[in-house]
C-alpha cells in the first residue's frame, strides 16, 4: 500500500529493530535515508530505502553532511552502545530536528534518552512485553494504549452482558466510571455513540477510562 502523504523520515542503526522501520517505511511509500556505521548493513539495506549511508552518528560533521537536517523525524535504534545511541540523540537534536525518536536498551538510558531531548523514548522489548501480557490475560481485549500511568483506552469484544442494551441502560459511566468512545458494527466504526444505541455480543468496543475501573469491566464479564 503505498501512502499518499508523502513524508521524509531518516532511521540511524540496521539492527532488527531500526531495520524493520526502515523496510516497513519504504514499503509505505516514504522516502527514507538509513545510515549504518557497518557497510555491510548498509549494502543490506539499499534495496528498502532511498538513500542508505555508511556513517558514524556520533560524527557531528559526518552526520551533518548526510543532509540529515532535511529529515524532520529521525529513529535513533542504535541500542548495545548506549554511549553512541546518547551522542547521536544529542546532535541531532542540537541540529534542530523536530521529532526524534530513541530506543532505550534499559531503565537507566531510557531516563537518559528523555533529559537529554528525546521526543519518544520506545523499550521494545518491554514494551512488546506489557503488550503480549494483556492479551493473555483477556481473550476479549483487542487492544489498549496507555495515556498515562493511570488511565487506558481499551478495545475490547461486547460480552453477552451488554447484549441487546443500550448505552443509557448500561450506563457504564454511573457503574464504572468509564466512556465508551466508539463501537464498531456490521455498519462500520461509529465514534459518536447515541445513548440510544444498542450494543450486540461480539461488538467491537472502545473504551477509556481508569485501568482499575476497565479491569473491574472486564473481570466482571461486561
Ligand atoms: P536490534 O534492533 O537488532 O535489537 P540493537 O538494539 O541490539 O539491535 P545494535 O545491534 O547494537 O542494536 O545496533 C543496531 C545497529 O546500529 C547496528 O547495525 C550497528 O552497526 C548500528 N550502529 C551502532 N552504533 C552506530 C553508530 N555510532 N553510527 C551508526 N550506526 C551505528
Ligand atoms: P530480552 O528479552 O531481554 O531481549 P533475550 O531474548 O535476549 O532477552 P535471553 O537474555 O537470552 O533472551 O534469555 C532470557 C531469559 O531466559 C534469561 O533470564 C535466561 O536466564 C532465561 N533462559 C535462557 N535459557 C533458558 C533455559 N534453557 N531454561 C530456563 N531459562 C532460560
Ligand atoms: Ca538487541
Amino acid at each position: 500500500m503505498k501512502n499518499s502523504k508523502k513524508k521524509q523520515f531518516a532511521v540511524i542503526g540496521l539492527g532488527r529493530f531500526g531495520g524493520s522501520i526502515c523496510k516497513e517505511l519504504h514499503a509505505l511509500g516514504h522516502e527514507v535515508l538509513a545510515i549504518d556505521k557497518e557497510e555491510e548493513k548498509v549494502q543490506e539495506f539499499a534495496p528498502y530505502c532511498t538513500h542508505a549511508v555508511q556513517a558514524d552518528s556520533t560524527d557531528e560533521g559526518v552526520l551533518r553532511n548526510s543532509g540529515i537536517n532535511n529529515f524532520d523525524h529521525v529513529v535513533v535504534a542504535i541500542g548495545d552502545n548506549i554511549q553512541a545511541s546518547i551522542l547521536t540523540t544529542l546532535v541531532l537534536k542540537d541540529l534542530g530536528i523536530e521529532k526524534v525518536w530513541a530506543k532505550a536498551q534499559n531503565a537507566y538510558h531510557q531516563k537518559v534518552l528523555d533529559k537529554i531531548g528525546a521526543d519518544l523514548v520506545v523499550h521494545p522489548e518491554f514494551d512488546m512485553g506489557i503488550r503480549i501480557a494483556h492479551n493473555m490475560s483477556s481473550e476479549r481485549i483487542v487492544d489498549f494504549i496507555d495515556l498515562s500511568d493511570e488511565y487506558s483506552i481499551i478495545e475490547l469484544l461486547a460480552s453477552d452482558k451488554l447484549h441487546g442494551k443500550s448505552l443509557a441502560e448500561l450506563d457504564l459511566r454511573a457503574a464504572y466510571s468509564i466512556t465508551v468512545l466508539a463501537y464498531r458494527n456490521e455498519k462500520g466504526m461509529n465514534i459518536s455513540p447515541a445513548p440510544e444505541d444498542k450494543i450486540k455480543e461480539g461488538e467491537l468496543l472502545v473504551v477509556m477510562g481508569h485501568k482499575k475501573d476497565l479491569a473491574r469491566f472486564e473481570e466482571e464479564g461486561m
